[in-house]
């Protein structure tokens, strides 16, 4: 069992309207009041506000789940961290695979973002994972250090308490389809090893490595009893209280 604490965070994805968003909210207070992990809820960012206000004050982290690679400008249809940060959100999802793979961000422009979110004093949920192909082929490693060396390309050291690594394998994500315990072990492994050559052993030891794709009440203990998984960035099961809350309140 390592030091790190675990994080569990909700990504709501496109997902509520700000009624259903106020009563999941509320519900998670209510549940994970004195629960002993690190938690986030990541809604969409028109209910931000209305989350905000229900978790502050609460061991729930906000989230959002992208922002601009810009501060502010003539940018239609984008949201800066400038406006994250006045809604009170704590911590930015980056370079998730919905991202990545449906809207073609690359890791230059994730890179952006990451530096742009820390500069702006935000924690920073950096997601990586390879597609299916990529797995089949042998090249899961490889890209998982691509897009983490990519990511975290020009982050201080300083900075690199604010970052956490979301290893989320894309063929796992909303398919019900989830990495094996041990598989997932490795991949995470790796990443550390990764880490620790671009920034020293302890700051390898430190980072915290969530898992992500299909995570749901009944396999996230066994995720979280490796080495090296250190939380767990849930969709599909974060919408409803019932299969969060089993999932952030694991022992
Ligand atoms: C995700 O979107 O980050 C995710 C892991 O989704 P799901 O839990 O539904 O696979």
């Amino acid at each position: 069992m390592s030091a790190r604490p675990y994080y569990i965070a909700g990504n709501w994805k496109m997902h509520k309207t700000r009624p259903e968003a106020a009563e999941l909210a509320r519900a998670l207070a209510a549940a994970l009041k004195g629960g002993k992990h690190r938690y986030l809820a990541a809604p969409g960012f028109t209910l931000i506000e209305t989350v905000a206000s229900i978790v502050k004050g609460t061991n729930i982290r906000l989230g959002a789940q992208n922002c601009a690679p810009e501060e502010q400008g003539a940018h239609t249809g984008e949201v800066s961290v400038l406006q994250l940060k006045d809604l009170g959100v704590d911590t930015i999802i980056l370079g998730h695979s919905e991202r990545r793979h449906v809207y073609k961000e690359d890791d230059a422009l994730i890179n952006k973002k990451v530096k742009l979110a820390l500069a702006h004093g935000f924690e920073v949920i950096l997601c990586v994972g390879e597609l299916l192909e990529e797995r089949e082929s042998g090249r899961a490693e490889a890209v998982c250090e691509t897009q983490t060396v990519k990511g975290l390309e020009g982050v201080a050291a300083s900075d690199l308490g604010r970052v956490v690594i979301a290893y989320e394998p894309v063929w796992a994500i909303g398919t019900g389809k989830t990495a094996t315990p041990e598989d997932a072990d490795a991949i995470h492994a790796y990443i550390r090893k990764v880490v620790g050559r671009l920034y020293g052993e302890g700051a390898a030891e430190k980072i915290l490595i969530q898992y992500g794709g299909s995570v749901k009440p009944e396999n996230a203990a066994q995720l979280m009893a490796k080495e090296n998984i250190d939380g767990a960035l849930v969709g599909g099961a974060a919408l409803k209280a019932d299969s969060f809350v089993p999932i952030a309140m694991f022992s």
